[in-house]
């Protein structure tokens, strides 16, 4: 194995926040040089999603050869800090007081129960934990707890994660100062379908919100949900949202939607999950430093269905039984299909990909 920490990198081609046109779509299964772009047309995006599947898959697993270790996964741990009554209005959502499915509020969670679920979930081998609180944002009293929170999780040797709505510039500077690592806010879909599954805050305050996260020097979490009734061109749209950013996002989740009861989409068309796989593929090769996760909605994917989203680049799980209020997969299933596949989990000593470009681009 070669690179840092098993990742496959090709220095000298690689240059920072350059626009370049080396990773080519569609039509050619050469291998293209693995550089970042920032400059994505929805036509070349949709391009991608348009080959042949064995063309976008080869094209993919190259990439994630050449930036990652393809045999190793990272795993993260999720837990909801505070349950339920959202003034949100996203339609997929449990926790939205707008939807009915019968789930009550509940109060932040006592720093002390926070931190002995984090123990437990490192003791299982994740090495990011992540907290996510049911709010449109932060009230600044709640801050002091958070802050204590991501201390004592960074103090047992995780990274810590939070998602917490949107936020203030004085809020980012105290998640900040606190040693927060990540913060997730999902664009969720493209801005064009945006408005059919949230009206309650714009496409805009997300944008804002990663923005100012951003500026801070936290690392970005972000991606969206697919399944909610999109068309490919929308899953274009989000991709390209994603990889348009000035940096590229850390760490990208692609959920499969959770039919949830009582939410507007509870009856939602199922997404073929050969869409899902393409989706990934794309993710992975648009932004090919970025951790692409398999999230919400992998406990119903076969083994031969997640092994195809780990060939298209997906290096990323969440582990444990539970995701905020839906069910994840079983306990002992994922050691099992690692096993399986020949996976390991990813060392926390991994650097993640803005260090590793940096790294990179100094050389
Ligand atoms: S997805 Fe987040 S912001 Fe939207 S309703 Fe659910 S908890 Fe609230």
């Amino acid at each position: 194995m070669g690179g840092l920490c098993g990742r496959f990198v090709t220095p000298s081609i690689y240059k920072k926040n350059k626009p370049q046109m080396s990773i080519s779509p569609p039509t050619t299964t050469t291998t293209p040089a693995t550089t970042t772009r920032h400059d994505w047309t929805r036509a070349e995006v949709e391009a991608f999603f348009a080959l042949p599947l064995n063309d976008l898959l080869f094209e993919a697993q190259s990439v994630h050869r050449r930036t990652f270790d393809p045999n190793r996964v990272q795993l993260s741990t999720l837990l909801s800090i505070k349950t339920g009554g959202c003034p949100e209005d996203c339609a997929y959502c449990s926790q939205s007081v707008h939807n009915e499915t019968g789930l009550s509020a509940e109060k932040l969670m006592e720093v002390q129960r926070v931190l002995d679920e984090a123990q437990k979930a490192k003791d299982a081998g994740a090495t990011r934990y992540c907290m996510g609180a049911a709010w449109r944002e932060p009230k600044d009293r709640d801050l002091e707890a958070i802050a204590m929170m991501i201390e004592g999780v960074k103090a047992m040797g995780m990274e810590t994660c939070m998602t917490l709505g949107m936020l203030s510039v004085e809020q980012t500077l105290k998640l900040k100062t606190a040693g927060l690592d990540y913060y997730n806010h999902n664009v969720d879909t493209s801005e064009e379908f945006y408005d059919k599954i949230i009206t309650t805050r714009t496409y805009q305050d997300r944008l804002d919100t990663l923005s100012r996260v951003r500026e801070v020097g936290i690392k970005i979490c972000s991606g969206g949900i697919v399944g909610l009734g999109e068309e490919e061109g929308d899953r274009a749209g989000m991709l390209m949202t994603l990889a348009n950013l000035e940096v590229h996002p850390e760490s990208v989740p692609i959920n499969m939607l959770v039919r949830v009861e009582g939410t507007k989409l509870a009856q939602a068309n199922a997404l073929d999950p050969i869409d899902f796989v393409r989706t990934i593929a794309v993710a992975r090769i648009i932004m090919p430093f970025s951790m692409v996760r398999l999230s919400a909605g992998r406990e119903h994917m076969s083994d031969e269905l997640q092994a195809m989203c780990f060939f298209a680049g997906a290096n990323s799980i969440f582990l444990g039984e539970k995701l905020l209020t839906t069910t994840n997969t079983a306990e002992g299933r994922d050691s099992q299909l690692f096993a399986k596949l020949g996976i390991e989990p990813m060392a926390l000593e991994c650097p993640q990909p803005k260090a590793l470009a940096e790294t990179v681009a100094a050389e």
